[in-house]
């Protein structure tokens, strides 16, 4: 297993602003109900997803057992374990394509899981699979042009998710 806080393990060219998203993740800084209540800024009622209503807003639950996410993930076909999230480097090694993007494909879908989250809590809308996975696409094709010699295996992953679609 690469050294989470290599520089290696966190190869990518996502923009800053994903990159940054990521290394509170990794950290468990992220700003999830969860981490508030455990600051003792709100009440455990108010720590529950804004989706299922009757279960703490860990990074856990929006990442990997909120329906939204169990469904995202298990319609491309990775499998997440328990604390993988934070671990984004070992994500989606399963399926058949360039391991080169790998990291970049799973950390923009990470990002638009965030994304979705926000979005429902701050202005009450509802994302679905479909939803969150053609953000991932547009961001994918919107940013291809940072990887030059990368940007095939990029285009490859990106119509792989457009195939689910
Ligand atoms: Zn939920």
């Amino acid at each position: 297993m690469q050294d989470p806080d290599s520089a290696r393990a966190w190869q990518t060219r996502v923009p800053k602003k994903v990159k940054f998203f990521a290394w509170l993740l990794h950290r468990e800084r992220l700003n999830t109900r969860g981490y508030i209540y455990q600051r003792n800024i709100c009440t455990l009622v108010e720590s529950f997803c804004e989706h299922c209503k009757d279960t703490p807003e860990t990074p856990e639950h929006i990442f990997k057992d909120c329906p939204i996410a169990r469904n995202v993930w298990e319609s491309i076909g990775v499998s997440v374990q328990p604390g993988l999230y934070k671990q984004p480097w070992l994500l989606g090694h399963e399926l058949p394509l360039p391991l080169s993007v790998a990291l970049d494909v799973m950390l923009v879908i990470l990002w638009q899981l965030w994304k979705a989250r926000n979005a429902l809590i701050f202005d009450h809308k509802h994302s679905n699979t479909r939803d969150v996975l053609q953000r991932v696409t547009d961001d994918l094709k919107s940013w291809s042009c940072r990887y030059k010699s990368l940007e095939p295996p990029l285009l490859c992953w990106r119509e792989h998710l457009l195939s689910l679609l």
